[in-house]
Order: structure tokens, then sequence, then C-alpha cells
């Protein structure tokens, strides 16, 4: 079915757009993940991606120990009718084992963490027990043979896969890595992403405004957008709106780079010299894709690299960056890839929406004291409403078909949280 049968009714859908899943499809699949590895230091390997699977060569934990401050005991010497009397033989406190068995009748103190003497498969905890003298003790009738004891391996056992190839290494990896001994290891090399806006009208900041101008305030968002995914952002400033200083930006921009990423020039009207410009160097797609905001979307290949033109508007080129940059990013990274986390909601206020286009309007997602949650419209919801996605804590995504919600309806929400 074409995008024109299916929607031909919708008023604000423009036929010869394409659907945020079809760019979706087209750029994933267009995206190799990268294979050149780096060996790092496990303190240093925090958000890098795991490059072969991680194995543990250990046991952990390494030996038999206690879960409880006790006495170690062995099972079949207690009794389940009547209270027993033990001799003390010794002590095993973490890092300080005892050394021998364990015969029958005896125990051993032990401390949480010691290892279990040969012999003794058992704790009873030092609350249950009455001290008779020096080296004597009573434990009463009914403990468990086999109880409060953490077995060898029972967490990691030697030659198992702690970590997959494709992993984006957090804190709790790191430490996974480190209680098995791994030093150092192989990981994926970072992408590095050129990224620049264009426009006559875009000044730094720290410089006046004069009339017409205005800040470059993509420069920012995408900066920081890429460093929180972890990319090796390659900073080009800004490149006048003019055929030759775009077309050497293209060319700097891609032999620097694995991709490349620009904001504004995109748009009808705007697009006819870019468009030269990058059928020269490259293979590039100029789509209409029906999202909003952010319906311009250029994509394809400039020499090695792949390169992504997201529109001007500051809200437009967040909302492509996530949906579309987001993903081809983490798979050129070598990331095994989850789509981000959704929730069904209810809207606390009526949404305005015409079908033709899957809207990300920017919300605010809240938990009442019973617990539930709800969202709410940030207010203005233009493309240039900056404000709109940094008071907001989460898309709340309308699919093509949706008209206006009404208040108390479900929507779908995608938590920021899960994506930035
Ligand atoms: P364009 O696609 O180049 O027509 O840009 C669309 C809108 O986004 C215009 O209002 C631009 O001024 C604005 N814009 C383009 N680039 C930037 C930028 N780097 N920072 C802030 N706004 C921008
Ligand atoms: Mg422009």
């Amino acid at each position: 079915m074409s995008p024109e049968t299916s929607y031909s009714c919708m008023d604000d859908f423009d036929p010869e757009s394409i659907t945020p899943d079809q760019a979706t499809e087209h750029i994933q699949s267009a995206i190799r993940p990268v294979t050149d590895t780096d060996t790092v230091a496990t303190m240093e390997a925090l958000d890098r991606v795991l490059a072969v699977e991680a194995r543990s060569e250990i046991d952990v934990p390494g030996h038999t120990n206690s879960a409880m401050d006790g006495y170690a005991v062995r099972g079949q010497d207690l009794a389940s009718d009547s209270p027993g009397t033990f001799t003390l033989i010794g002590t095993s406190f973490a890092g300080h084992p005892y050394d021998g068995p364990v015969g029958a009748g005896e125990c051993v103190r032990i401390m949480t963490g010691g290892v279990m003497p040969d012999s003794a498969d058992t704790v009873v905890i030092q609350e249950r027990v009455r001290i008779l003298g020096d080296t004597e003790i009573e434990i009463p009738a009914g403990e468990k043979p086999g109880q409060n004891v953490r077995a060898a391996g029972e967490d990691i056992a030697a030659g198992s896969v702690i970590l997959e190839s494709g992993r984006l290494i957090g804190p709790a990896d790191l430490g996974l890595l480190a209680s098995v001994g791994i030093a150092e290891f192989s990981v994926l090399r970072r992408i590095r992403v050129a990224f620049f806006s264009t426009g006559d009208e875009l000044r730094e900041v720290g410089e006046p405004l004069q009339e017409g101008h205005i800040y470059n305030s993509n420069r920012y968002t995408l900066s920081a957008m890429l460093r929180r995914l972890h990319a090796d952002a390659l900073d080009l400033g800004v490149v006048r709106d003019d055929r030759i200083a775009v077309a050497e930006a293209f060319r700097e921009a891609s032999e620097r780079a694995d991709m490349v990423i620009t904001s504004g020039g995109v748009s009808v009207g705007e697009a006819d010299y870019v468009k030269d410009v990058l059928g020269e160097l490259g293979d590039v797609n100029f789509w209409k894709v029906a999202i909003k905001p952010g319906r311009p979307l250029a994509f394809g290949q400039i020499g090695s690299a792949k390169f992504f033109g997201l529109p001007g508007n500051p809200v437009s080129v967040m909302v492509t960056f996530y949906q579309f940059v987001r993903p081809a990013l983490l798979r050129m990274a070598g990331m095994a890839e989850q789509p981000p986390l959704a929730l069904q909601v209810p809207a606390t206020s009526p949404l305005r929406k015409r079908p033709g286009r899957v809207e990300y309007q920017r919300g605010i997602l809240s938990q009442a004291q019973d617990g539930s949650y709800a969202v709410a419209c940030t207010g203005a919801q233009g493309s240039g409403i900056l404000t709109s996605m940094s008071q907001a804590n989460c898309f709340i995504v309308l699919p093509m078909e949706r008209a206006r919600v009404q208040e108390g309806e479900t929507v779908e929400v995608i938590p920021f949280s899960g994506i930035t």
C-alpha cells in the first residue's frame, strides 16, 4: 500500500512524504557497525562498547562462604528434636580462613564472607546460639542443614559469559569486570561525528545581534546530544549560505568523520544549492517525512561518511536527532539496539493534533500520590520554541492517524531519561 492510498483522506498528509518508519528503515539498513577496536583499561572503559563477549576465568564467589555471622558446623550433626552441644575449634574471618576440617560435634566461629571450613556446610546464626563456655556452645533444635551459606560460583561460574559483545559499559559492568579480575579488554572505537550549521543569520554566543540575526543554539544542542551518546563530536561551527563554502565544509567533514550532521538548509527554497553540492559530492535523498516537527530531512552518503541534513528549527533538530540519528549512531557504534521505553498514560488536558503526521509533542510526565502517571503538554508546540524541550521530560508521541486528543485519553510517552 503506497502512502497516497493509505492516507489520502488525511488533512495534514503530503502525498509526497514518507512515514517516519520508512525513513528509519532506510537509514538503519544503510548503517554498518564499526569493527575497529581499542584496548582499554577497565577503569577507563565507562561508556565504551564491548567488542568481544567478556568471560570470567574464576568462580564468584571464589569459595563457599558464610552469608551470616555465626558458627559453621556439619549439617548432619544438627538434631531436629533436641539441642546439641558443639566444641569451638577456631575462627574463620573474612580474609583469614580456618585451616582444617570440622569434625563431628565441632564448630568454627565464622563471620559474613568467611570461607567455609572443610566439611562444614551449614551456618547457625549467632543469635540462635547459647554460649556455654570458652569452647562450648549449644545449638537449638530445628536448624536446617545447608542454611546461610553462599556456594562458590553461585553468582558467576568459571568459564561463563558475564557481558555480551555490543554492551554499552555502565558502572555495574565495570564492577563486574573487576570482580572477575579483568584489567583490560577490547572495545569498539568511538564514532566520530562532524557537525555544522548553515545560515547567514547565525551568530555565535558573545557576538552582538543585529537585525534579523539569531544565536546559533543548534550548535549547543547537537554537540550535547552527540556527547551524551558517547560520540566523538567534531564541531565545525557555522558555514555561510554560499555554495563554495558549503561544498568545502561537506568535503572536510566527510573526510574527517564517520557521520556528518548539518542543521538548516534542507527546507524547500533553501535546499537548492545544498542539493546541487551534495549531488556532486555524494548520494543523498531529500525527504519530506510525515513527522511534526521535522518534516524536511536529508540522508545519504558523502564519501565514506553517512550524512544527516536535519531541519534548522531548534526543536525540529532535537526531535529528528532522537528519532533518526540516535538509532543510527547506536547501530554504527555497534551497540545492541533497544527501542526506548514507552509508557501509555492519560493526558491531563486536550492535545491539538490533525491526522496525517506523527507528532512529537513535548510533555511533562508526573506521578501522583497514588503512584499513577499522567502527562501534560508543555504549552506552545512550535518548532522554534526551544523552551518546550527544556521544560519537557518526555515526548508525547501521537501516531499518524490520530486526531485531537481529549482530556483523559491515553497517549504514548517516551521519557527523556531513556533516550538522552
Ligand atoms: P532553514 O532550514 O535553514 O531555513 O532554517 C529553519 C529555521 O531554523 C530558521 O528560522 C533558522 O533561522 C533556524 N536555524 C537554522 N539554523 C539554526 C541554528 N544553528 N541555531 C538556531 N536556529 C537555527
Ligand atoms: Mg538556513
